[in-house]
Order: C-alpha cells, then structure tokens, then sequence
C-alpha cells in the first residue's frame, strides 16, 4: 500500500485505461479521483472501486475547459489535499487521411490530447512544487513514435505529449516532481473496438507478442512510475507495446 495518504487525479478515469489506472492505483492506497466528461461513467466507476474497498470519487471535467480544471483542482485541495499524483490520460481519435481531414478533427483532437495534458499539469505543477514532491504520469502512444495511417491529429498530439512530458520533467525536477510518460500500443478498449476487423488483423500481424495488450498492462507501468520505486526516475517513455516497436 505504498499509495496511502495520496490523492491521485486519472483524468479520463471513467473508462478503458484509465478505469484500469484508476483501480490500481486505489489498489496501492491512494484517494483517486475519476475526473471524465462522461460525470454517471465516473460516478458509477467510483462506486465500483469502492465496492472493492478502495478509496475513490468522481468528478466532471473537461480538459479543454480552463475554468472546470481550476475549479475541480480547489475542490479536491479543499475536500481532501492538493494532488500528490497527475495521470493525464483523457484523450479521443477523429481518424481520417491527411488529405481530407476537417480542421474541426485536427483541433479536437489536439485540444484535449495536447492543450488538455498541459492545462491539467500547469494547475499540478502549482500545487506539487509547493509541496515539493509529485508525480506526473502522461498517456502518450505508439504512432506519436511511429506515425500512422489516418491519424495525423492523433499522432502529432501524442508526439507534442512526449515533448512536453520532457520539458514538464526539467522545469520542475527541482522542485521534486517527476513528469514520464507511457506509450502503449494497440490496447483492448473501446477506442481499438471501434477498428475496422482488417486494420485489427493488420496491426495484430505487427506485434510480436501476437496479442492486444490489456488495460492493466499500461495500469501496471503507471503504478511503477508514481511509486518510490522509480523516484529517480523522470522525463522517461516507458513503451507497452507487445514488441511493435523495438
Ligand atoms: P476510452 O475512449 O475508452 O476512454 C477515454 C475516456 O476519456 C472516456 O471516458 C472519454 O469520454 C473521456 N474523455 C474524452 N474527452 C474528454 C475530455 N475532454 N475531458 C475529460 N475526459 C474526456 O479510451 P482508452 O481508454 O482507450 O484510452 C485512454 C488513453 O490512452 C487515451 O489518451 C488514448 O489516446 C491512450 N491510448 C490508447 C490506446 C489504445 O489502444 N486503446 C493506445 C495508446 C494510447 P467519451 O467516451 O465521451 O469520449
């Protein structure tokens, strides 16, 4: 239970990975926060991780949103302590060929992937260096390395992620705080549910270990990074991807 005592923010927690993360998490000991657009996801989530004797509560957030941010930041300062762990992990895919993606696709999806990642750790950060510890936890992806057929949004936004989990970790490591990110591959969600049975098949001949990886397994490297265990570690990439790229 190396988590007791801390508060822990998994935006995106309402579901899919970062349920998953959510549970781990309260599993180790922490208060976690599931902080979703979708508040009934969450809530229901939350009652569900307390059903299994952990610590958990829900809340509305829209990581696009500055105001809802700032305000669900205070209300968690002021129920319980400032947040000790940041996962930011809310993210969306509007896939389509470069040469015909909306504008409206590409901005979505930047907005909450990159903009909602740096407005979450600009309110952290605040709070983690007054109190002089932290730890931040970025859900970044494979294709911001590789790239990837239709999603130039999504792949540009999970590359900028890395950037800034690298920038994030230098100006604050004196402060105590650590920023890493994770970079799963093709992960069982709804997210990969809504792929096409080809493109399944065609990833799935790409990964070496020959299966999708579970939700748990990217929980699994979350909770090693916000634990004592890797307090030297930070402005890292911890790839999860059954060996897709080596
Ligand atoms: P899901 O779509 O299953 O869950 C994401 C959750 O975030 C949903 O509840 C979603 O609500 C919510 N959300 C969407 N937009 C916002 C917002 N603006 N503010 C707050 N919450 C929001 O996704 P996954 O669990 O599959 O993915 C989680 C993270 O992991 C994402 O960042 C994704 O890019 C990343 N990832 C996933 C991989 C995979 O293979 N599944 C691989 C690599 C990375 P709603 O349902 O309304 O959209």
């Amino acid at each position: 239970m190396g988590l007791n005592g801390k508060i822990a923010l998994v935006t995106g927690g309402a579901q899919g990975i970062g349920l998953a993360i959510a549970k781990r998490l309260a599993g180790d000991g922490a208060h976690v926060v599931l902080a979703d657009i979708q508040l009934e996801a969450a809530e229901k989530s939350s009652e569900e991780i307390k059903s299994l004797g952990g610590l958990a509560s829900a809340k509305r957030l829209d990581v696009t949103d500055l105001k809802e941010i700032q305000s669900v930041f205070d209300s968690i300062s002021k129920e319980h302590k400032p947040v000790d762990i940041l996962v930011n992990n809310a993210g969306i895919t509007r896939d389509g060929l470069l040469v015909r993606m909306k504008e409206s696709d590409w901005d979505a999806v930047l907005s909450t992937n990159l903009k909602g990642c740096f407005l979450c750790t600009q309110q952290a950060t605040k709070q983690m260096m007054k109190q002089r510890s932290g730890s931040i936890v970025n859900i970044a992806s494979i294709v911001g390395v590789m790239g990837n057929f239709g999603q130039a949004n999504y792949s540009a936004a999970k590359a900028g992620l890395i950037g800034l989990t690298k920038t994030t970790a230098r100006e604050v490591a004196s402060r105590g705080v650590t920023a890493n990110a994770v970079a799963p591959g093709f992960i069982d969600t709804e997210m990969t549910q809504k792929l096409d049975e080809k493109v399944r098949n065609a990833m799935l001949e790409q990964i070496p270990l020959g299966k999708f990886g579970s939700p748990e397994d990217v929980a699994d490297s979350v909770a090693f990074l916000v634990s004592d265990q890797a307090k030297y570690i930070t402005g890292q990439v911890i790839n999860i991807n059954g060996g897709m790229l080596m």
